[in-house]
């Protein structure tokens, strides 16, 4: 078995509690198209980071969220990354809305997924992958389907731990089954004993202590292979490079 190491682009203002969840957040967000993005300053210094840490680096798929693309000084930054033979670039949604945690709405993910696949897309070029991550990895199998209309190949939301089900009232199987039923490959996230592995587990204490060890013992010795479809999925947040006075690395074994 190999791994695979993917980043999301979130921004402060993506958290759930600032917006896209009905409950959550602050922000309502009841129409999933947003406009006039700007990047924050955190996330700026964050993206330097990892473009030092990523040239001649291992290969990495980026999860952008299409709206960023607003954002002069972000997508800069974002066609720097294009010119890296090492980054592929998928989709993390337009504006980051928490579709499973409204209604279903078949018609307007749709239409989303669609706007949002055509702008990363066009700006990708040759680096595109039909991939897509949900929003703070809130998926349900009624989302599958749109998936595989919109031409999506590969989804990468599940969080299979008992602590996510329960928060969001998820059925992992339901999801996992809808989505090979449609003929899209499943790539769960990494979890551990204790819970999730990945994203923000990373830096949340006592997720981060377990995490970082499953990180380290899932890469060790093993081959980083994005394509192969029977892979550990690993994955952080472009937010992390900002850490340690900009210096922190997701814990990848140098082997
Ligand atoms: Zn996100």
């Amino acid at each position: 078995m190999s791994y695979w190491l993917s980043v999301d682009t979130d921004d402060r203002c993506h958290l759930p509690s600032k917006r896209g969840h009905p409950h959550r957040s602050s922000l309502k967000m009841p129409h999933w198209r947003t406009d006039g993005y700007r990047a924050s300053s955190e996330l700026l210094n964050a993206t330097d980071c990892f473009i030092e840490w990523v040239r001649d680096g291992p290969q990495v798929t980026i999860f952008l969220i299409a709206e960023q693309l607003d954002c002069p000084e972000f997508t800069h930054r974002m066609e720097l990354l294009r010119n890296f033979e090492n980054i592929t670039f998928a989709c993390h949604g337009w504006g980051h809305r928490c579709w499973a945690a409204w209604p279903i709405d078949t018609a307007g993910f749709s239409e989303m997924l669609v706007a949002a696949r055509n702008r990363i897309s066009t700006f990708a070029r040759s680096s595109w992958r039909p991939w897509f991550r949900a929003p703070a990895g809130y998926i349900a199998p009624w989302m599958a389907a749109p998936l595989a209309a919109s031409g999506f190949e590969l989804d990468s939301s599940v969080n299979p731990s008992r602590w996510v089900a329960r928060k969001m009232g998820g059925d992992w199987n339901a999801v996992i089954t809808a989505m090979e039923q449609t003929g899209l490959v499943e790539r769960p996230w990494l979890t551990t004993w204790i819970g999730p592995a990945c994203g923000p587990a990373l830096s949340l204490f006592p997720f981060s202590v377990v995490a970082r060890k499953a990180w380290l013992q899932s890469s060790r010795g093993r081959e980083l292979n994005p394509i192969e479809n029977d892979v550990i999925t690993l994955y952080w947040h472009l937010l992390d490079h900002g850490r340690k006075k900009g210096l922190w690395q997701p814990p990848i074994h140098p082997s």
